[in-house]
């Protein structure tokens, strides 16, 4: 019987977006390329919050006009 050794075990490395912080890119971090559910989370809100934010350009407003 052969056992196919892989050449690579040592799982990739990536850094939290969030936080800059090491994580380990395994299949049981679900989080990933994020370190923790929170930052995940943070970053999620951060896109919301883009997204949803209307851009306003400066215009004078005619009720102030006075
Ligand atoms: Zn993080």
């Amino acid at each position: 019987m052969t056992l196919v050794t892989i050449g690579s075990t040592s799982p990739r490395i990536v850094s939290c977006p969030t936080c800059g912080k090491p994580v380990t890119w395994v299949a049981e971090n679900r989080f990933r390329p994020f370190c923790s559910e929170r930052c995940k989370q943070i970053d999620l809100g951060a896109w919301a919050a883009e997204d949803y934010r209307v851009p306003q350009p400066e215009q004078p407003d005619p009720d102030e006009m006075n």
